[in-house]
């Protein structure tokens, strides 16, 4: 655990939050500064920055909790879709350095856009890379 950070305090119930799930590996409270009503942060328990670096159990917790607090939250607030998503990297817009997943009550007509479109690419190019992200999770072992 670190002081330092804001949701680690929030796990060891040194600052307030409106908790809405915890178990002995993950954690899911409301963000402060909702997107919408009932936007809700679901964050493991052991301080990691990155999705990659948590454990095959807590990575499998963390799924299950979202799956099933999406379905809540949608139903608690009656919206109509919802967004999950999670910043990894000051890069890719991560403010908070405690991997956490956003789960994000959608409604009709709320305007927000969290897609960017991208570029097209041709299949060489497209192989290429998939060669070496092939590469990679051999020389890393990383699928027993
Ligand atoms: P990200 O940009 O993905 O790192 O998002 C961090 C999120 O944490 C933001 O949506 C913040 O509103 C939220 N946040 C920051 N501090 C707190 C807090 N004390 N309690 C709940 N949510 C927080
Ligand atoms: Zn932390």
């Amino acid at each position: 655990m670190s002081m330092d950070c804001v949701f680690c305090r929030i796990i060891h119930g040194k600052e307030p939050s409106a908790k809405v799930y915890e178990d002995e590996l993950v954690v899911a409270f409301l963000d402060i500064n909702p997107i919408n009503p009932g936007h809700t942060l679901v964050v493991p328990k052991r301080h990691v920055e990155y999705f990659d670096q948590l454990s095959d159990d807590e990575a499998v917790r963390m799924a299950i909790v979202v799956r099933r607090l999406a379905k809540a939250i949608i139903k608690a607030v009656k919206a109509h879709g919802y967004n999950i998503l999670s910043n990894n990297g000051v890069v890719a817009g991560q403010r908070i350095p405690h991997l956490h997943i956003h789960i994000i009550p959608r409604f009709k007509g709320d305007g927000y856009r969290f897609l960017c479109k991208g570029k097209p690419a041709n299949l060489s190019e497209l192989s290429k890379i998939a060669s070496k992200i092939r590469d990679k999770i051999i020389q890393l072992n990383l699928i027993k």
